[in-house]
């Protein structure tokens, strides 16, 4: 019983076709490799993507009116047209800036070249988008669509 063929348990019936010299079985084999491959690279790929979606993605929006400093934010999904107090529509998108010492966030208006550090001074070194509670610790009252949006 030397010459038995191995068994081939994992191969099914399918994919015993043998059409002249090409190992079809092989072919499958590594078929399923690259499949495996690009199965788990798209689940890594996929939980990547999420993690940098959720550092990226806030759950609100923040804004400084230039006229009369208020601050305030809106759900994410709100982009204000003017600020809740004077109506001016001179308002700022505000950011996060991280502290690298003691990565506290300090909100501000985005553009400044850079913040100090609310919390210990230093000048910070990072941005970040900031969320609602970091937008509640700045002191900025939540808002409704009517009141920062026109239409
Ligand atoms: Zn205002
Ligand atoms: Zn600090």
């Amino acid at each position: 019983m030397t010459g038995r063929p191995a068994p081939r348990n994992l191969v099914t019936p399918a994919t015993k076709v043998n059409l002249g010299s090409i190992d079809f079985d092989a072919i499958t084999r590594r078929g399923w490799a690259v499949i495996g491959l690009c199965v788990m690279a798209a689940l890594l790929l996929g939980c990547g993507k999420g993690s940098v979606d959720q550092a990226l993605e806030s759950d609100a929006n923040g804004y400084l009116c230039r006229s009369c400093k208020a601050k305030f934010y809106v759900d994410r999904q709100i982009f204000a047209d003017f600020c809740p107090a004077c109506k001016s529509p001179g308002i700022d998108q505000v950011v996060g800036f991280v502290c690298a010492s003691d990565s506290f966030t300090t909100v501000g208006p985005r553009g400044r070249g850079s913040m100090r550090c609310d919390k210990c001074g230093q000048p910070t070194s990072g941005l970040s988008i900031p969320r609602a509670k970091d937008l509640q610790a700045w002191g900025a009252a939540k808002k409704n669509r009517k009141e920062v949006c026109g239409s």
